[in-house]
């Protein structure tokens, strides 16, 4: 498959305007999050809407942002997406930012769901380990990370902004705030499990998988959430074999390849 995939179509090739596209997304998926956050503490809107808002943005933020980790290093990314990091608003006071986050990803990239990914501690072993860990990945990581390479000047600038982000959020919000962070946790930790241990497990094999859909739930699915998401996350292993082919191609490289008898 790695053999054909080289050979797809230059219109697949993820580009420039995929960028700026995920980009938008990203950015207009944290705006609308905390117009939403403004509007329940006024309180215009009830406090139900924050976790309408989160599960609709959340999971735009975390899959575009994954596909920015392909394109731009953290001197190219937009200054928000590299400080925030894997959520739109600060999931914890321990997290980590965009350069942390995209050296992680290659190296799971390099060895998925084996020891020497990074990622294999939310991955492997049994159900209820790894969604335990999937909800509290983001912490994980940030010990982990920390724990290995150290704490840079600006990693810990990042973190003490954060925690001003946090403080700041909690003061002007309250039991909203709550209402936010709770989403936030919840619908991170679902999309997690998704993104990981789905894709990367099968029937106690590890490996990377396709997440086949029935029609009616990959329409409805790309109703909700949209396109990018869906197809980044049940196509992940034609993603795996060739990180370059953006996300809108990924269905067309599947069929290419069954077409050519190499899936
Ligand atoms: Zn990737
Ligand atoms: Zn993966």
């Amino acid at each position: 498959m790695q053999g054909s995939l080289s050979l797809f179509p230059e219109e697949y090739r993820v580009t420039e305007q995929d960028g700026r596209k995920y980009t938008r997304y990203c950015l207009l998926s944290a705006g609308i999050l905390v117009g939403v956050y403004g509007l329940a503490i006024l309180p215009i809107l009830p406090l139900a809407a924050l976790p309408i808002a989160v599960l609709l943005l959340l999971p735009r933020w975390m899959i575009n942002f994954h596909e920015l980790l392909h394109i731009y290093d953290q001197q190219q990314i937009n200054p928000v997406i590299r400080l925030m990091g894997v959520s739109p608003l600060p999931l914890s006071v321990i997290s980590l930012s965009y350069s942390q986050v995209r050296t992680l990803h290659f190296a799971h990239h390099a060895a998925p769901a084996t020891d020497a990914d990074p990622d294999a501690y939310h991955i492997r072993g049994s159900w209820p380990q790894s969604i335990f860990n999937a909800f509290v990945s983001p912490e994980q990581s940030a010990i982990r990370w920390i724990a290995k390479h150290g704490l840079t000047l600006q990693l810990s600038l990042d973190l003490a902004t954060k925690l001003i982000i946090l403080g700041g959020l909690t003061w002007v919000g309250g039991r909203a705030f709550l209402w936010l962070w709770l989403s936030l946790r919840l619908v991170y930790g679902l999309g997690d499990i998704a993104f990981f241990r789905m894709i990367h497990h099968r029937e106690g094999e590890y490996g990377t998988f396709a997440l086949p859909l029935p029609s009616w739930l990959l329409a409805s699915g790309e109703l909700i959430f949209g396109q990018t998401v869906i197809q980044a996350t049940i196509h992940h292993d034609i993603h795996h074999q060739n990180p370059r082919i953006a996300a809108r191609a990924l269905a067309a490289a599947r069929d290419d390849a069954i077409a050519a008898g190499t899936a």
